[in-house]
């Protein structure tokens, strides 16, 4: 596998009183053809990294490579990257046709092959219909679509993509989401995505970076970080969670066998050589309520919101935490527990994961 852009202890403050250390000490490396996500909530310095690759913004210190050579004395315009921008920023007096070739009439591209790569993108982006059309005159949806076209129509190895679906409604954005996905397969350019939004993250990419105050937390594909978060702020800032305290008895391999507060004896996943104290984190789905006494945990069924493909159950455990199950409503699950009632609490060995503090 190639390696497009790997950084090494790539670190970025921005001068101020005081100064802000946007990026503390990256390392990371994104393959050739991937489609990888930088995510994490606002502030963690996401779009610091890819004005890093820009070439936007120079690092305080560290390396950044592209394709095993050092992009810090190259300019942004000698860099074969194109960004995607939140806001598109096309040209509302241009057509769309026009919109989508002036990157490649900048580059003094022939006449001939700008008309044949515009057709090209067009298609592509499905919009030959409207190449007529002045950009002030399309939809929301429509104007992704071409700054996307635009952005790809210079054929550049990497694409950033800082989060361009956050100003279409719920419907257009999920839509535009398996459409980047086709995109990213059907070009094979390196996708570089920035984005808040979890699920985003979750359905579109090959991995995901998580972010949280200038440092990579966890990279993975989006079933490992999903299943097997490394930490508690991946568990909790990746999907609905429960937090179980535990004690480690012994470790084999990754699976560790840990005693609950409540005494009883559960096996875990388990990524390094924990020890002692820990927190175990268990996704809501994983778990089944069982009758009183048969269960891992006993507790008090509190409410039952009932969604239509699935039910919420939220239990007050004995020892007072909090604990919510989310169960599908196929007719094979038992459904009749009603909230007052006196419950247990079970779940499959490994189900759960051990975090790292
Ligand atoms: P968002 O999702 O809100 O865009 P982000 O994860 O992309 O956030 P960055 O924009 O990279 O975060 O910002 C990281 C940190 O650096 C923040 O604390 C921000 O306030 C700070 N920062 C960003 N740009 C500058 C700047 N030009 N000068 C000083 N501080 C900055």
């Amino acid at each position: 596998m190639t390696v497009a852009v790997s950084a090494e202890s790539l670190r970025k403050v921005y001068p101020g009183s005081p100064p802000v250390e946007a990026l503390a000490s990256i390392d990371l490396e994104i393959q050739d053809n991937e489609f990888f996500t930088l995510l994490g909530p606002s502030g963690c310095g996401k779009t610091t990294l890819l004005r890093l690759i820009a070439g936007f913004e120079h690092p305080t210190s560290g390396r950044l490579d592209m394709f095993g050579e050092s992009l810090l004395e190259s300019p942004p315009y000698k860099r074969p990257i194109n960004t995607v921008f939140q806001n598109y920023a096309l040209f509302p007096h241009m057509t769309v046709a026009e919109n989508i070739g002036f990157g490649l009439q900048m580059l003094g591209t022939p006449k001939d092959s700008i008309k044949a790569t515009v057709g090209e993108m067009m298609e592509l982006v499905q919009m030959s219909q409207l190449a007529d059309r002045q950009t002030s005159q399309i939809s929301g949806g429509q104007q992704q679509r071409v700054a996307l076209a635009r952005a790809l129509a210079p054929r550049p190895k990497i694409l950033l993509l800082d989060e361009p679906l956050s100003a279409l409604d719920f419907k257009l954005r999920k839509q535009m989401q398996l459409e980047l996905k086709r995109l990213q397969t059907e070009t094979a350019i390196t996708f570089i995505f920035v984005t808040h939004d979890q699920e985003e993250a979750l359905t579109m990419s090959d991995r995901i970076a998580v972010m949280s105050n200038g440092a990579i937390r966890q990279i993975g594909r989006p079933r490992e970080i999903y299943d097997r978060p490394a930490d508690r702020f991946v568990a909790d800032f990746i999907g609905d969670t429960n937090f179980l305290s535990a004690e480690v008895i012994s470790i084999t391999g990754e699976t560790a066998q840990l005693r609950l507060s409540s005494g009883q004896v559960v096996e875990a996943h388990a990524n390094d050589g924990s020890q002692g104290k820990v927190t175990l984190a268990l996704r809501p789905e994983h778990a089944q309520l069982t009758a009183e006494g048969a269960g891992v945990l006993a507790g008090t069924l509190r409410e039952v919101v009932y969604f239509g493909t699935d039910t919420h159950l939220y239990v007050t455990l004995d020892d007072g935490d909090e604990f919510i199950l989310r169960q599908q409503n196929a007719p094979t699950i038992d459904n009749s527990f009603t909230a007052g009632d006196r419950v247990g609490v079970t779940f499959p060995a490994r189900a759960a994961q051990v975090l790292r503090d």
